[in-house]
């Protein structure tokens, strides 16, 4: 059993808004509990180049409504190698560091495991933060609720100019490996159709769909693409479209970075502060190599062992077949 008395904390991968009020939790929780706390700028890069520095309530002061994180993210590859590593391990030991909380994606908890695994002195726990709610373990991670919404939002708006001029829209979206945000900005949205990772729509269904929707008497159509679709990016598809669909002036928006950032929502905030106060609890409670997650409700931990090997991801064929059917 780990007893801890000096926790750090570090953000890795990419960014997500909930990760500041994720921090904010873990740091006064941390506190509550007598314990000390050290911030870690840039992940695992902060770690191997010591970049760390003492924390205090005050230091998360007014972070809830940011987006982005205020340690920094980073990728970081040295923490691939055994001498990054030994690097790392040193610098916490120097600090007098007994526990490590992570907030990231699958990457970040691979190198966590790895790193426990190697050093099990050090206690770690997981927090799943990415926008692409990807992760085994957890229902929702950090800044997927956020980023969703932001794409509703462009989406609405690109909605009314298409409609306004008889447009057909290709929007790329996030989601190499996951259509998440694909799906659920699609049925916000009314998309008549969502192109996805996980599934691959064959381009001449995709064309009789969009030509029954203008026979429908649509005025626009909406086509989501999750960036890691099959068949290319959204430009690639809008060309092999356009030469089939001469009734729709045919558009392309790749939202891109917008995605990632702004406030987080209300869901964001609430989820961030709960897993960091989780996270915090289960290293006292003398946990380790574990995740924080957020199931039916309820906090639930599982092992980084099981999330990592269970990682896949699974289309919602059920929501699929809905957003098919409230599109005719
Ligand atoms: P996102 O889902 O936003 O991409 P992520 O945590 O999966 O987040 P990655 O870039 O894959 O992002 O991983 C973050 C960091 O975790 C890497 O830059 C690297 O420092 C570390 N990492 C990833 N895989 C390993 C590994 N096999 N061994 C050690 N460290 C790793």
């Amino acid at each position: 059993m780990h007893k801890i008395s000096k926790l750090a904390v570090l953000t890795s991968g990419g960014d997500a808004p909930g990760m500041n009020p994720c921090i904010r939790a873990v740091v006064r929780t941390g506190i509550y509990n007598g314990l000390k706390i050290v911030g870690i700028r840039k992940g695992y890069q902060g770690l191997i180049e010591n970049d760390m520095y003492d924390m205090t309530p005050r230091s998360v002061s007014n972070i809830l409504n940011l987006g982005g994180t205020i340690l920094k993210t980073a990728r970081c590859l040295p923490f691939r190698t055994d001498e990054g590593m030994e690097t790392a391990y040193k610098h916490l030991k120097e600090q007098k560091i007994d526990a490590l909380v992570v907030i990231g994606g699958d990457g970040t908890f691979t190198g966590a495991l790895r790193f426990s695994k190697r050093y099990p002195d050090i206690a770690v726990m997981g927090v799943p933060g990415t926008i692409d709610n990807d992760l085994y373990g957890s229902t929702y991670t950090l800044g997927f609720d956020t980023a969703t919404n932001t794409v509703i939002e462009a989406i609405d708006k690109i909605r009314d100019t298409a409609d306004a001029h008889d447009r057909l829209f290709f929007i790329e979206v996030m989601g190499r490996d996951s259509g998440a945000i694909a799906l659920r900005a699609g049925i916000s949205c009314g998309a008549e159709a969502i192109l996805l990772p996980e599934k691959t729509t064959a381009i001449d269904d995709l064309i009789e769909n969009l030509k029954a929707g203008q026979h429908n008497k649509k005025s626009s159509s909406i086509v989501i693409v999750a960036e890691g679709d099959k068949h290319g990016g959204a430009y690639d598809i809008a060309r092999v479209v356009q030469k089939e669909v001469k009734f729709y002036d045919v558009k392309v928006t790749i939202l891109g970075h917008l995605q990632r950032g702004g406030s987080p929502s209300a869901f964001d905030r609430i989820l961030g502060s709960r897993l960091g106060y989780a996270a915090v609890n289960a290293l006292i409670a003398g946990e380790t190599q574990k995740m924080v997650g957020l199931e039916a409700n309820h906090i639930k931990i599982t092992s980084l062992e099981e999330a990592l090997n269970q990682h896949e991801f699974k289309l919602e064929e059920d929501l699929m077949q809905m957003a098919e059917i409230l599109s005719i």
